[in-house]
């Protein structure tokens, strides 16, 4: 195999074969292919694309490169919920628990920050502690035991789409179809679940911004799952404007403990709770809508999911006691604020903006070997539809990096557009792909 030719091949537009995907992603994951190739490969994939039968290749060859789980001994229902990203998405934070209370096995395997949009990784390791580096043998005791284990792609699981997520992260070849739905579905393949729902986001915070893309995404990934025997749905929801408030590692741990407390943003709540419904509607069919909404909300009105929440934080290494004592965390040194600039009613929101702006504040890696600073973050305090005042705060952001956050500030109004009539308000769930 001459990788230059199988560049070359793709950059017409070719579609390569079984054993050519096979072999040039395996040369790249065991080290003989060095990552200018692999990047000018991913580039080439990411503008002409791949058919079904190339997208199927490879997220085979991705899964067959590392271990798959097998939970058959667990009694019940294993299922898992995967979103394809955006901003302020902490859903998986509130959802695991919630599920693993409800009896569901959910042996998650999450993702780091990926391009602009944040990470459930990052996020649970602003808990003090928190290990989401298990032995693949502890957690899937802690799966059959507590019914929920959060974690990281090992080097067992899906070593190829680990290098290559890595790589895509900072080369601008995340917003490809064919490349986030193997990504995507040999993970989700591997943990060995008989259910899946995915959070497929759609809008200008979202890798799809059109309905178009991202029903073209979600109908990719549903015929995969279905396609390995897996029950499998999609939502396609609205990341037009970041989910809830807080955006930033720690922040958006916040804000899940409090959903998990009963008091979460409507929106957070409410997307929540539909794609919880999917995974407990597939482990009972009898089950309606409501009644599974209502299974949910019943875990956080009686304090059962919290109590999940920090025993998971507990089995992982991490420090429960910050999850009760929320003020406790360590705040960035630096706080401003930005106004709104004229007063009317909220229109836009440049999400894929306030993402970025996030990596500058220190809540992102720039490159693949950055360290992330947990307390900075941002809090948006209007949503699209809201009336605003000329001079209120709409965003206070916060970080450790006093020049980041000056230049995060100075950009003020960019992020937002005012209008002086009420804009139609983007529908929180547009479809279902089942
Ligand atoms: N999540 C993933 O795991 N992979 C992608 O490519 C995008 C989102």
């Amino acid at each position: 195999m001459i990788p230059y030719q199988i560049i070359e091949k793709k950059s017409q537009g070719l579609p390569l074969t079984d054993s050519e995907i096979e072999e040039f992603i395996m040369a790249y994951t065991n080290g003989t292919i060095p990552d200018y190739q692999m990047s000018a490969l991913l580039m080439a994939i990411f503008i002409k694309g791949m058919t079904t039968e190339e997208t199927l290749s490879l997220t085979k060859v991705m899964l067959e490169s590392g271990e798959r789980m097998d939970f058959n001994s667990a009694p019940g229902f294993v299922a898992d919920k995967h979103s394809t990203g955006g901003v302020g998405d902490k859903v998986s934070i509130l959802l695991a628990p919630i599920l693993a209370v409800l009896g569901i096995h959910i042996p998650m395997i999450s993702g780091r920050g990926l391009g602009h949009s944040g990470g459930t990784l990052d996020k649970l390791e602003s808990i003090p502690g928190f290990n989401v580096n298990l032995e693949l043998d502890d957690w899937q005791q802690m799966v059959i035991k507590e019914h929920v284990g959060l974690i990281g792609q090992t080097g067992n699981i899906c070593p190829a789409d680990k290098k290559i997520y890595a790589l895509r992260d900072v080369t601008a070849t995340v917003r490809s179809i064919p490349l986030i739905s193997a990504s995507i579905m040999s993970k989700k393949i591997a943990e060995g679940i008989q259910g899946l729902v995915l959070d497929v986001k759609t809008g200008n915070g979202a890798f799809m911004q059109t309905a178009e893309d991202s029903r073209a995404l979600a109908n990719s990934l549903v015929s995969i799952g279905k396609g390995y025997g897996i029950k499998t749905t999609a939502l396609i929801t609205d990341m037009n404007q970041p989910l809830g408030s807080a955006i930033g590692n720690w922040f958006e741990m916040e804000e899940s403990v409090r959903g998990l407390q009963g008091n979460g943003p409507a929106d957070l709540m409410d997307v929540t709770y539909a794609l919880g419904a999917e995974i407990l509607k597939m482990s009972n069919p009898d089950l309606s809508q409501e009644a599974a909404i209502d299974l949910q909300a019943k875990t956080v009105a009686d304090g059962s999911a919290f109590e999940k929440l920090k025993r998971i934080t507990e089995l992982q290494g991490g420090d429960p006691g910050v999850l009760d004592n929320l003020s406790s965390y360590p705040k960035a040194k630096y706080s401003g604020a930005i106004q709104t600039p004229e007063s009317g009613y909220l229109a836009q929101v440049d999400t894929m903006a306030l993402g970025f702006a996030g990596i500058q504040l220190g809540a992102g890696r720039r490159k693949i070997t950055d360290a992330i600073d947990y307390s900075s973050g941002m809090y948006i305090h209007s949503r699209i539809g809201d009336s605003v005042n000329s001079g209120d705060d709409i965003l206070t952001v916060y970080s450790n990096d006093e020049k980041s956050l000056n230049e995060v500030l100075a950009r003020g109004g960019e992020f937002f557009s005012i209008e002086q009539s009420s804009p139609e308000i983007p529908p929180l769930i547009l479809e279902r792909i089942e």
